[in-house]
């Protein structure tokens, strides 16, 4: 008899998760089972379990994993850079499976192609049941992208790797080339902090945060931002004046207010990135006029394609000593502990809470 995965399933929302053994499944065309190392929760988890989030039941949540190769279907799956993957190799992955000859991907948008199919958002099929980051295995299709992770790096900085940092890569790309621009973080949580250092890495002159928070705003200081201010204040704007103006906002917390403040803070030609509007929220408050005279550029991101994937490991490799992200995770549980978990990241007193299998 094939050995059995333990995995904790959704239900419904404040309810708590159901421990379910599930048979490990046959792989099929360029498929692999995964065992998973580390699993950190989500924002957008923590939003499902309490309800502000719809999401498929029942389903394995957490999308923001690691884990070691343990089956490969036979004829072999390669990783994004074309090298075949093998039993024991420790990977990362997209946090969807798409197919790069749908419409959409081919227009380069894959993250909503067709038939996409999304880890820790996906209802239990018969045929793919391990779907989930809270789990013992995960089985991961044909069309996920995978990568090798570097060594050097550990689970807890590795984890957030596929949803966090890679959503930052998409909206650096966004942004355009950042050399010598002044960029400015809107929200501190795990994205801004992330955002702050890799603006930094990729050369902006200056890199500023604002968030309600000036505790947090102060954190991002040792993730490369030079000025933390906390939101609204007044001395934003003349401090930008003084150092030519703001290029560039990446707008992080989603909140309609912040991103109407941070537009007007925009200089000439600048332009703003939008990731964290993934909520139901009210229209914003725009004047066309201004944009246009201003030559402003305003670009919404969800999710990511394989390239910011890539570029996200490559900068946690290269920056990983510089900057504490490993500290990021500030209290870890076991699988059996899950609910308790969540509710501790409920209370928001961390940036992410591990879950180790
Ligand atoms: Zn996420």
């Amino acid at each position: 008899m094939k050995q059995e995965a333990v995995a904790k399933v959704f239900i419904k929302a404040e309810t708590p998760f159901t421990k379910s053994s599930i048979a490990l499944p046959d792989l099929g065309e360029e498929e692999i089972l995964v065992k998973t190392s580390y699993a950190t929760i989500c924002a957008s988890d923590l939003h499902t379990f309490y309800g502000r989030r719809h999401s498929c039941s029942h389903s394995i949540l957490g999308h923001e994993i690691i884990g070691i190769i343990e089956e490969i279907s036979e004829e072999g799956v390669l990783d994004y850079y074309g090298t075949p993957l093998k039993a024991g190799d420790k990977i990362t992955w997209s946090v969807y499976a798409h197919d790069p000859n749908s419409t959409t991907s081919k227009k380069g948008y894959p993250q909503k192609s067709e038939g996409l199919y999304k880890y820790g958002h996906e209802q239990i099929s018969e045929k793919y049941q391990l779907n989930g980051g809270f789990s013992s295995h995960c089985h991961l299709r044909k069309g996920t992208t995978i990568f090798k992770l570097p060594a050097a790096l550990t689970d807890t900085e590795a984890a957030p790797i596929n949803c966090t940092h890679a959503t930052i890569a998409g909206a650096m790309r966004l942004a355009g080339n950042l050399t010598g621009k002044n960029v400015l973080i809107n929200g501190v949580g795990m994205l801004g902090l992330s955002a702050s250092a890799m603006a930094k890495e990729l050369g902006a002159s200056n890199v500023w945060v604002q968030d309600i928070n000036i505790e947090k705003a102060n954190h991002a200081k040792s993730f490369g931002a030079d000025e933390a201010f906390s939101f609204g204040e007044e001395e934003l704007k003349d401090f930008a004046k003084e150092h030519g103006n703001i290029d560039v906002v990446i707008e992080t917390s989603g909140v309609p207010e912040a991103i109407e403040n941070c537009i007007q803070l925009l200089g000439i030609g600048g332009t703003i990135v939008l990731v964290g509007s993934v909520y139901s929220q009210r229209d914003l408050a725009i004047n066309a006029e201004y944009l246009v005279r201003n030559l402003l550029t305003i670009r919404g991101l969800h999710n990511y394609i394989p390239e910011d994937l890539a570029n996200a490991i490559s900068f946690l490799e290269k920056s990983h000593k510089k900057y504490p992200f490993k500290e990021l995770v500030g209290i870890e549980y076991p699988l059996d502990e899950l609910e308790e978990a969540f509710e501790t990241g409920n209370k928001g007193s961390y940036y992410r809470v591990g879950i180790k299998p």
